[in-house]
């Protein structure tokens, strides 16, 4: 056995690092989150982890809403009215104006509907830009509805069928500009969910409007860690999830922000009854609801809504431009220690400095997947992303410099034995 967290937790940190945890103005959030103790956790970018107050409201709203008032509670406990008030506080988050976020479905069905209403929004235009490093969800999500819309005939009514056009991101401004004319919708991650690397949202969203293209953001690694600033930056979409940073729990639902221009003229294909405008009259031809409730489809998640509730009050509790400092700091504690310590055994920096990365540092080794099969053995946990990536998230409100320091130890120390040279760490698992 090579280092370990508990360990190398229990060595003292140099003073530098003792010090930066001592003036921590976000240190009091670490006691809100169950956290297990001998574990460093730096995969919240994945899974945040569960904030104290959520088995508690979970249990509330189980036993005393579902319990006691059954039915009645969705008016008495404001149950159909969640998503949008939920949504609300969101969107304070994204810099969104009340209004125009609604909690509901995953990303993946969130992007469905955005790219389909974007497309109807933007008749004659048969593109749909992206970029091949796209979270691959984002992609397969736009090749299916290209399919559909392809096979029902409906891209044949002009010349040609909808496409999907992916380019490298440093090409698309150029794109935009001189073949922009057939793009309907930009739809781009905000940050690189493999290297961290944040795109230009503001200046990409500009691009696309010159060219009279609209604009989709995935705010999955955004929401909760990066002050963002949606409206003033002009997005007419963003999607995002609840489980990452936002601390909602496992299958959390996601998020679906559609700019208040659009409200009027914007229409998505899943018309659930719960975006009518009225429905419990029970019409049988929909009408849109007024607003971003039209993006809405079926019965909401209550108990997942309840604890995503929970995490999001806890993120809108801190001030997000601390978060944001604490989390590059934190990061390049961990990047400068790694490097120093493993550079020699091969391990590279995969992502772009500070201030150009999200909450999140990668590191790219030959033999990423055994090292962080080991390095979860030894009780510190990032994730692995093909081909060669060591993914390190931080979450600022429940981890110290000194956990991120004792992190680096036990990396610099399996690199050194080479511990991590093990059979049992090439055996894969269906999550990686
Ligand atoms: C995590 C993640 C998703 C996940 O989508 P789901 O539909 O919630 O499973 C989508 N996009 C990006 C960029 C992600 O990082």
């Amino acid at each position: 056995m090579s280092l370990t967290a508990a360990e190398a937790l229990a060595r003292s940190a140099p003073p530098a690092v003792a010090r930066q945890d001592a003036v921590d103005p976000l240190a009091p959030f670490r006691q809100r989150f169950f956290l297990p103790g001998s574990r460093i956790y730096l995969d919240g970018n994945s899974l945040g982890a569960l904030p104290r107050e959520t088995p508690e409201r979970l249990q509330r709203v189980a036993r005393e809403e579902w319990g006691e008032d059954l039915i009645a509670s969705w008016n008495v406990h404001r149950w159909i009215h969640r998503p949008l008030e939920v949504g609300d506080k969101i969107g304070r988050l994204l810099g969104a104006a009340p209004g125009q976020t609604a909690v509901a479905d995953s990303i993946s069905v969130n992007l469905f509907k955005a790219l389909a209403g974007a497309l109807e929004l933007r008749p004659g235009r048969k593109v749909i830009l992206s970029e091949p490093a796209s979270f691959p969800t984002d992609l397969y999500i736009a090749q299916g509805l290209l399919r559909l819309l392809n096979q029902s005939g409906q891209g044949r009514t002009g010349d040609e069928d909808y496409r999907l056009k992916t380019i490298s991101r440093e090409e698309i401004p150029a794109f935009l500009e001189t073949r922009g004319e057939d793009v309907a919708v930009l739809h781009l991650s905000h940050v690189d969910f493999r290297s961290g690397e944040i795109l230009d949202l503001a200046g990409l969203t500009a691009a696309a409007h010159r060219a009279g293209a609209l604009a989709l953001w995935d705010l999955a690694h955004s929401a909760g860690v990066l002050p963002l600033a949606l409206d003033q930056d002009g997005a007419d979409f963003a999607v995002g999830c609840g489980y990452k940073y936002l601390n909602g729990g496992p299958g959390s639902p996601a998020f679906l922000y559609v700019a208040e221009r659009h409200h009027q003229t914007f229409l998505q294909p899943l018309q659930g009854w719960l975006g009518h405008a009225s429905p419990f009259d029970f019409d049988t031809e929909y009408r849109p609801a007024p607003g971003i409730a039209r993006v809405l489809c079926g019965t909401p998640p209550i108990l997942s809504l309840a604890a995503l509730e929970v995490g999001i009050d806890l993120a809108l509790e801190a001030d997000l431009h601390l978060v944001r400092e604490k989390s590059l700091a934190l990061g390049q504690l961990f990047e400068d220690l790694a490097l120093q310590l493993g550079a020699r055994h091969g391990l590279e920096s995969a992502s772009p400095p500070a201030p150009h990365r999200g909450s999140q540092v990668s590191l790219r080794h030959p033999h990423a997947f055994p090292i962080v099969q080991a390095l979860i053995h030894h009780g510190v946990t990032p994730d692995f992303r093909e081909p060669d990536i060591l993914r390190f998230g931080f979450a600022p409100l429940y981890l110290s410099y000194h956990e991120v320091w004792a992190a680096a130890q036990v990396l610099g120390e399996l690199l050194e034995s080479g511990a991590w040279d093990r059979e049992e760490f090439r055996v894969r698992g269906v999550v990686t």
